[in-house]
């Protein structure tokens, strides 16, 4: 899970798009800015959008822990808007 420091300076999102759900596989191109989590191990990684997930050799599972898939866990407001 990431880590904040103050919860007042966030906002959750209470009607997530598409994107929240998803899950996208090692270097598939990121849909849009943020942390995403991978569901297998919980490790994280900041992407931005349109770059590319990290690579398969990134980091390994055991086989319990099933394929590497990146999941967005906060989505950064590259916009400020
Ligand atoms: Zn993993």
């Amino acid at each position: 899970m990431a880590y904040y420091t103050d919860n007042s300076k966030f906002d959750k999102i209470t009607n997530p798009s598409d994107v929240w759900s998803k899950q996208f596989g090692p270097a598939e191109t990121v849909p849009a800015s943020g942390i995403y989590r991978c569901i297998g191990c919980k490790k994280e990684v900041t992407s931005n959008k349109g770059d590319k997930f990290p690579p398969q050799n990134h980091h390994q599972h055991a086989t319990s822990a099933g394929p590497v898939k990146w999941q967005m866990n906060v989505w950064t407001n590259t916009e400020g808007k």
